[in-house]
């Protein structure tokens, strides 16, 4: 017969499988927790999406995200955590057992480990939403082959915009990095890669106040942030990479969360409510990187155990 899942209990959920939640799983299962770990689309978090990862320690010529996310799945599942596939909707914070409702169902877990993570942040002007996957993307390694010989743009100047840029090189005829303020944020490394590609070329101080096209990106309107003067700059593509903002849409007012929407959490990783915690990239105060998620994974779990145990 086969398993009622929604009645099962688990002894810990964790949501999101990204290195946090999955690094939490690896430890969980290796301890022998029932562990059940939900994901919108399965193992891998921002992460998957990012087209290569060259900080991570342990890899000395880099990895491929997927890869990495995948290598991260396969290592918890092999410990007996179980992945699954469905986006999760609410929390109830207040049953004992704590429950989740996901698209494929209720599943119950006498503890839970929230490792959400993050989502592109969007630039909110017109035209963005209406074109989307119509030439705006916000993930230059899922879409970037795409626009082979094709002149692109990317907004933002952090790591995730000037990385973007990079691998789009290798595809587009031109990419135009458009940014805010005369300097970029990513890393100096980086930075100096994307300055010695003849095919990168960025305009500096200028907001996006639009995306144009009909059916398709035809280029945008962008501001100079001191003048106000607009210009339209033609492309075939935008790829948006401003940022990112916490996915806690799901979770109960009981989950406090800062002003940005970040969980707070003590420093054993413990939020508002007993017996739920939170780590990496959907937590307050953290580093958004790869080798930061995977440390509070590991200390979400050890926190996890020890309320399971009714240890303080
Ligand atoms: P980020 O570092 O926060 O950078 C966001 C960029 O977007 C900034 O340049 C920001 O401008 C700009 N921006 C924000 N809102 C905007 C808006 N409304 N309009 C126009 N521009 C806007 O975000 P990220 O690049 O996604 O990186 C997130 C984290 O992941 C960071 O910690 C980063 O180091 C890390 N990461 C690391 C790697 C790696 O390989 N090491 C790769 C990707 C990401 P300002 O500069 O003016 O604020």
């Amino acid at each position: 017969m086969a398993e009622d899942r929604s009645t099962r209990v688990w002894d810990l959920l964790i949501i999101g499988a990204g290195p946090a939640g999955l690094t939490c799983a690896i430890y969980a299962g290796r301890a022998r927790l029932s562990t059940l770990v939900l994901d919108r689309l399965g193992p891998g978090g921002q992460v998957a999406l990012n087209h290569f990862v060259e900080n991570y320690p342990g890899f000395a010529d880099g990895i491929e995200g997927l890869k990495l996310a995948d290598e991260m799945g396969r290592q918890a599942e092999r410990f007996g955590a179980e992945v699954e596939a469905g986006e999760v909707t609410a929390l109830a914070a207040a049953e004992r057992p704590f429950s989740v409702q996901t698209e494929v169902g209720v599943r119950r877990g006498r503890a839970v480990v929230i490792a959400a993570g993050c989502a592109p942040r969007r630039l909110e002007v017109p035209g963005e939403q209406e074109l989307y996957q119509r030439g705006v993307s916000y993930c230059a390694t899922c879409d970037g082959p795409l626009f082979s010989g094709k002149h692109v743009i990317v907004v933002g100047g952090g790591n995730s915009a000037i990385w973007e840029a990079l691998f789009l090189s290798r595809f587009a005829s031109k990419v135009t990095v458009i940014h805010r303020r005369d300097k970029l944020r990513a890393d100096r490394g980086v930075q100096e890669r994307a300055f010695a590609d003849p095919k990168i070329e960025f305009l500096w101080s200028h907001t996006v106040t639009a995306i144009i096209g009909e059916n398709t990106v035809r280029g945008v309107r962008a501001k100079h942030v001191a003048s106000g003067e607009e210009r339209e700059v033609a492309a075939d593509g935008v790829f948006v990479a401003v940022g990112t903002v916490p996915q806690t849409e799901f979770l109960p007012p009981e989950i406090a969360r800062d002003q940005a929407g970040f969980v707070v959490v003590s420093p054993s990783l413990q939020s508002s409510v007993e017996g739920v915690f939170a780590c990496g990239d959907v937590r307050s105060g953290g580093y958004r990187q790869i080798a930061f998620a995977v440390g509070d994974g590991a200390l979400a779990y050890r926190s996890a155990r020890q309320y399971l145990e009714g240890r303080p």
